[in-house]
């Protein structure tokens, strides 16, 4: 209605809350505009195997890039696609464009390469995500070893039984899983104990000031030791300087990604780099 009256949204809304309802909303709209005309896209951050120097890995991250505006970060969207429950939707349609990716990488000799794809927890309720990946697998005749799923903390709010059972699934079709932002979300190590995990990605707010931080250092240490002492492999995210590469390098971290190698970047350009590679 503001709108309509050619007056400022501020004058009808202003009791904070009301104005962040109302941005909401807005952004809600935009959004399922946003998937009709086709604005979002994914991008990939390769992931670097500090032994070998090589890109291993690649991780999927969503971008929406508005026809009439500014690009819209993930941490501003994908609160929303939840709260809005597309959410499922968007993380089918990301899923299926990592599974066309691999098969795309495969069919031009680039073999190997595992994509990582977040996932939210609500994507974890019910048997629905391993009947999509198993349907998609079969679809594009990928192997599941080359899928990962980024999962966070926030899943110990989900029915630890029931993400326990879909995780299972995704072991025995060979999909691993990643623990992300490690050590930011409800400190608790029993799902570590009790769920089938591949990796853990330490936060970026511990590789931050690593070297200035010795707090940052014994953490990020720790986390390396925990995750060893486990099987896991472990990925340190947000990595920036050499010195942090050189620490990480040090204390045998497994994978580094991070704008120092490689910012996210479009299909085309990451497969370029993935071609001289292989
Ligand atoms: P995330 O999964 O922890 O992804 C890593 C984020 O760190 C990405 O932000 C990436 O661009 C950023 N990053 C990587 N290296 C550096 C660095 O060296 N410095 C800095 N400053 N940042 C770095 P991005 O792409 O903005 O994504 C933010 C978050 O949005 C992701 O965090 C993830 O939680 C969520 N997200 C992105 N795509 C998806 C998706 O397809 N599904 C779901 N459910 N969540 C997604
Ligand atoms: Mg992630
Ligand atoms: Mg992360
Ligand atoms: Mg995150």
């Amino acid at each position: 209605h503001a709108k309509e009256n050619g007056r400022s949204h501020f004058e009808f809304f202003d009791k904070p809350l009301e104005r962040m309802a109302h941005f909401q909303l807005e952004l809600e709209n935009k959004l399922r505009a946003a998937i009709k005309k086709h604005e979002l896209s994914v991008y990939y951050q390769p992931q670097v195997d500090i032994r070998e120097f090589k890109v291993r890995r690649v991780e999927a991250l969503l971008r929406w890039f508005p026809e009439d505006g500014k690009p819209v970060p993930p941490s501003d969207f994908i609160p929303v696609a939840e709260r809005a429950h597309l959410i499922g939707k968007i993380g089918y349609w990301v899923l299926e464009q990592a599974c066309l990716q691999v098969k795309e990488w495969q069919s031009v000799g680039i073999e190997n390469i595992r994509v990582a794809v977040n996932l939210s927890a609500q994507q974890f309720v019910g048997k629905k995500l391993v009947e999509d990946v198993k349907e998609l697998i079969k679809k594009y005749g990928i192997e599941g070893r080359l899928l990962e799923f980024e999962i966070t903390e926030s899943i110990l709010l989900e029915d630890l039984e029931n993400v326990k059972e879909v995780l299972l699934e995704l072991r025995k079709m060979d999909i691993t899983v990643a623990i992300d932002d490690f050590g930011t979300g409800y400190s608790s190590l029993k799902y570590l104990q009790k769920l089938p995990i591949d990796s853990l990605k330490i936060d970026r707010s511990f590789i931050r000031e690593l070297a200035e931080n010795p707090n940052n250092k014994s953490i990020v240490n720790t986390i390396i030791s925990l995750g060893h002492n486990l099987n896991l492999s472990v990925v340190a995210e947000g990595v920036e300087d050499k010195k942090m590469v050189a620490f990480l390098c040090e204390r045998q971290c497994d994978f580094i990604q991070g704008y120092y190698f490689y910012k996210p970047m479009p299909v085309e350009e990451v497969t370029k780099i993935l071609a001289q590679e292989s």
